[in-house]
């Protein structure tokens, strides 16, 4: 079976819409599919919709934004109900920082030269409840600022770079009691990508798991091989279940599509065993 738990619409930071995410995942050969955009489930009653007519699986998601050892760490929750008022309440509250953010950032763009940034970075905007540093890149790159989005975080965007602003995101326990209350999964994504040390590393594997949470993403679009061994060892050390999900954000972007991704490696339980 193809399981692709993790990809993005135009209701967070992806380009395509629910319904042509989901027949893309289909098109692929992709058995079950979760829509999980960031900090946002106003897209999984269209991608449930189009899973159905198709006749694809599907486990409502969402990728949480939160903030670890000052550091963003992201969230999936699986199989959760978008109707839950503590889950909603929680996802309103970073999408609303997340506003706050966006018009530092183009203050700081602005001193850089680039002059009203937000208001272009907008027009890339298709939810109007979430804006994202990609849609900075993408006006950044229309506009000539910048040849491509990786240069565009490279050079403005990226942590720590020019037009940069860390805000709070939510805790590892917000989001996860937020998930817990939503009848959901939690798994840590990508998690080969965080730049901790390696006791920042292990701490949040710890606390995650004192936490309740579940899972790790060990087949993900941005993992190298040699990580996915890294991390299938490590969900056995700590008792995780695997996951595995493309992190899909549009056509020719990141390294694989939908689907694209190898199987999970053998002896890990998968986070889907009591759903598929
Ligand atoms: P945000 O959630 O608004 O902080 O934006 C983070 C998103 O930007 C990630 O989910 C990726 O989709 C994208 N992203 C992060 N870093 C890069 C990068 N170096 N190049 C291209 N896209 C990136
Ligand atoms: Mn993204
Ligand atoms: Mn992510
Ligand atoms: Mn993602």
């Amino acid at each position: 079976m193809n399981i692709d738990l993790h990809s993005h619409s135009m209701q967070s930071d992806g380009v395509l819409s629910p319904t042509d995410v989901a027949e893309r995942a289909h098109a692929n050969g992709v058995d079950w599919w979760a829509l999980s955009d960031h900090d946002e489930t106003s897209g999984l009653a269209e991608a449930a919709q189009a899973a159905a007519n198709l006749d694809m699986g599907f486990i409502p998601g969402v990728e949480i934004s939160v903030t670890f050892c000052d550091k963003t760490v992201h969230i999936l929750g699986l199989h959760i109900d978008p109707a839950n008022a503590d889950l909603a309440a929680g996802l309103a509250a970073i999408r609303r920082s997340r506003f706050d953010r966006a018009h530092r950032m183009a203050d700081r763009l602005a001193d850089c030269g680039i002059a009203d940034a937000f208001e272009g970075a907008l027009r890339y905007v298709d939810n109007p409840d979430l804006i994202s540093r990609v849609h900075f890149a993408r006006h950044l790159r229309e506009q000539g600022h910048v040849k491509s989005l990786q240069q565009a975080f490279d050079r403005y965007l990226g942590d720590g770079k020019r037009a940069s602003v860390v805000i709070q995101w939510a805790s590892l326990e917000q989001a996860l009691g937020w998930i817990r209350a939503a009848g959901g999964k939690a798994v840590i994504a990508h998690p080969g990508r965080y730049k901790y040390t390696p006791q920042q590393h292990d701490a949040l594997f710890q606390t995650f798991k004192d936490l309740g949470g579940q899972g790790i993403e060990v087949v993900t679009g941005s993992h190298t091989p040699a990580q996915y061994k890294q991390y299938a060892k490590l969900a056995a050390a700590y008792g995780f279940q695997a996951s595995r999900g493309s992190d899909f954000h549009a056509p020719g972007a990141g390294r694989v599509d939908l689907g694209g991704m190898p199987d999970l490696p053998d002896g890990l339980i998968p986070v889907w065993q009591d759903w598929i």
